[in-house]
């Protein structure tokens, strides 16, 4: 029997095809043609970053009982419509660290070496006129890590490769790191030359970077963003840039995706990427077998592989 699913945002290709090939009814939210259907669904699937689902959505699809995410955050779930509901949200966990954790080091040299720059100086010609100007070192260079959870530690780690003094700010120290713990954002950007923002999204994060943090990073400190653009304070960000009061920035997640405010694209000391952390194939593919086993076990009611913390006790019973 085909069960009925509901998308909340685009889908992956990897994960349409392997929903298709299990023979799942998928039906868009934005264009619902079934007046039957909302009542027929029982999932909904989404990305961890576009998808939105909040009480007035659940009020609308009674029989609603999983949401499976294709990715870590869920920071677009309502969580207190969800566990009113005792509905389950999934998410895949692990399957991307590797490469955002790359992508936050490409980031920083890209920031720090101006690579991007560099390479529209060479296709330009200007190098028959002129040498390129000096960039900063990133070996060697002090990095601070705000929130060191699966993606932070793999930031950490490479940072270590690249003989960086790593110290991180979490809600608690970790008693199995030696890196230097800060329990303040400020206290930490003031003693950085990069400060890597690896926190989930939501309204506990919302700003945590903010004028007073860019201020104290300083003129010569860089802010990297690879984890959600809330997190930031965007219009203090954009100020800071152009005031120079801090050098430079490394940016994969913004605020309103896909519109980045045009400003970013006029100022030289900021390197931007369309939120690509875990836009590899090896790692699509990952997140969506993820998904689908999550979709196979709660369709099979068996215990879901990867529930979100706050899901975990009610995903056992
Ligand atoms: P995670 O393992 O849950 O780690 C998050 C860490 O943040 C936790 O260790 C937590 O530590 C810390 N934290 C939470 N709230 C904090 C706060 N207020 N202040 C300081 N630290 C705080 O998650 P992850 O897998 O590393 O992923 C992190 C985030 O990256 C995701 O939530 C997602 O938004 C983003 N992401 C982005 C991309 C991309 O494509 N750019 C891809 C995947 C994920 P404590 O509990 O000790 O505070």
């Amino acid at each position: 029997m085909t069960q009925h699913i509901m998308k909340v945002s685009n889908l992956p290709s990897f994960l349409t095809d392997a929903l298709l090939q299990e023979d799942y009814t998928v039906h868009d939210h934005a264009h619902i043609v079934d007046p039957h259907a909302l009542s027929k669904v029982t999932a909904l699937v989404g990305t961890g970053s576009e998808s939105k689902v909040d009480k007035k959505l659940l009020t609308m699809l009674p029989n609603v009982k999983l949401i499976a995410l294709c990715g870590v955050g869920y920071d677009g779930i309502e969580l207190d419509a969800v566990k009113e509901r005792g509905i389950v949200v999934t998410h895949t966990p692990g399957t991307m660290t590797a490469d955002v954790a790359d992508l936050a080091l490409g980031l920083m040299l890209s920031a720090g070496r101006r690579i991007p720059q560099a390479d529209k100086f060479l296709r330009n010609g200007d190098w028959v006129m002129e040498s390129f100007a000096m960039t900063r070192r990133v070996s060697g260079a002090r990095v601070g890590i705000l929130g060191l959870g699966r993606i932070g530690r793999a930031i950490a780690k490479r940072a270590e490769a690249f003989d960086m003094q790593v110290s991180y700010c979490s809600r608690a120290p970790k008693a199995d790191v030696s890196y230097t713990f800060y329990d303040k954002v400020e206290a930490m950007a003031s003693a950085v030359d990069f400060l890597v923002v690896a926190v989930p999204g939501g309204a506990a994060t919302q700003n945590l970077v903010n004028a007073t943090v860019l201020n104290k990073l300083g003129p010569k400190g860089y802010l990297i963003n690879i984890a959600r653009g809330a997190v930031v304070d965007q219009t203090a960000l954009l100020q800071a840039l152009k005031d120079k009061t801090i050098a430079g920035a490394g940016l994969d997640v913004f605020w309103d995706e896909p519109r980045v405010p045009a400003e970013f694209r006029t100022l030289s000391n900021v390197v931007l990427t369309p939120h690509i952390g875990s836009h590899t194939e090896e790692t699509r593919r990952a997140m969506a077998d993820l998904t689908m086993a999550n979709l196979r076990a709660f369709y099979a009611k068996q215990p879901v592989p990867t529930p979100v913390p706050e899901c975990q006790a009610s995903a056992l019973t």
